[in-house]
C-alpha cells in the first residue's frame, strides 16, 4: 500500500516537473507558430471560403519593426506569405533602400485571407480578424509599426485621416506609428515612389536606436542603403 502511495507521488512529482518545463519552454516563438496554425484553420468570416492559403505573415519574431498591410493579394494567397509579387518587389527595394531585408523586420496584414478580387477589406471581416494582429503585435512587440495604407492605420487611429499623417511619427501605447502608403499605389501611381523614398528613410532614425544586426551571421554587417531604382 505504502510503496503504491510513494511511486503514486513520484509519478505525480514527474508529471508536475513536465508541466513546468513546457510552462518555461514557451515562449512568443511557439506562441506566433500556434497562433498561425490557429489562422490556418480560422473560420471566422467567410473569406476561409476563397482562400487558398492563409497569410499570417513571416520575419523576424523579434525584430523591433513591424510592417502591417492591408490584405493578402492573389500572389500571396497562392503562396501563403506576405508582400510578394510586385509590391512586395517594391517593399523589398525600399527596405534595401534603408539598409535592411525583410528577414530583419516583421510583416503582416490585417487580414490573413485574401478578399476575392481584392476588395477592400469589409469592417466585419476586420473585426473578425483582429485579434490575430493584436496577438502578432503582443508577441513581437514591435517599437516601431509601419502602417502601410489607410486600413492598418485606421486599426490604431480609427478617428484620424491617414492622409493626414502619411509620413508622421505618431505615439500609440508607447510604440511608434509611422504611416506610410501601400506599395501597391506606387504600382498604380509612379508619382508616389519619391514620397515612399522619404517616408522609409524616417526608418533610419530608428534602425539607429534599435539595431537588428543580430539576423547577420557573425562578423557580417548589415548592408550599406543603396539608392533605390524600384524599377529596374
Ligand atoms: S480573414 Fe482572418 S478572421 Fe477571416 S477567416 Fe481569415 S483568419 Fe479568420
Amino acid at each position: 500500500m505504502l510503496e503504491s502511495r510513494n511511486s503514486n507521488s513520484l509519478a505525480c512529482k514527474k508529471s508536475l516537473n513536465r508541466s513546468l518545463f513546457f510552462i518555461l519552454i514557451y515562449n512568443d516563438d511557439d506562441r506566433l507558430t500556434e497562433l498561425a496554425l490557429r489562422i490556418k484553420s480560422c473560420s471566422l468570416c467567410e473569406l476561409s471560403g476563397t482562400r487558398l492559403n492563409t497569410v499570417p505573415g513571416e520575419g523576424d519574431r523579434k525584430s523591433a519593426i513591424m510592417f502591417i498591410g492591408e490584405a493578402p493579394g492573389q500572389n500571396e494567397d497562392r503562396e501563403g506569405r506576405p508582400f510578394i509579387g510586385r509590391a512586395g518587389n517594391i517593399l523589398d527595394r525600399l527596405l534595401k533602400s534603408v539598409g535592411l531585408s525583410r528577414k530583419d523586420v516583421y510583416i503582416t496584414n490585417m487580414l490573413k485571407c485574401r478578399p476575392p478580387e481584392n476588395r477592400d477589406p469589409s469592417l466585419p471581416e476586420i473585426e473578425s480578424c483582429a485579434d490575430y494582429l493584436d496577438q502578432q503585435i503582443s508577441f513581437i512587440d514591435p517599437q516601431v509599426i509601419v502602417t502601410l495604407g489607410r486600413f492598418s492605420f485606421g486599426k490604431f487611429f480609427p478617428d484620424k485621416s491617414a492622409r493626414d499623417y502619411r509620413g508622421s511619427i505618431l505615439d500609440w501605447h508607447g510604440r511608434k506609428i509611422l504611416p506610410m502608403y501601400h506599395p501597391a499605389a506606387a504600382l498604380y501611381n509612379p508619382s508616389l515612389i519619391s514620397r515612399l523614398i522619404g517616408d522609409f528613410s524616417k526608418l533610419s532614425n530608428f534602425i539607429a536606436d534599435y539595431p537588428v544586426q543580430e539576423n547577420e551571421p557573425e562578423g557580417k554587417l548589415r548592408s550599406e542603403p543603396t539608392q533605390l531604382q524600384l524599377f529596374e
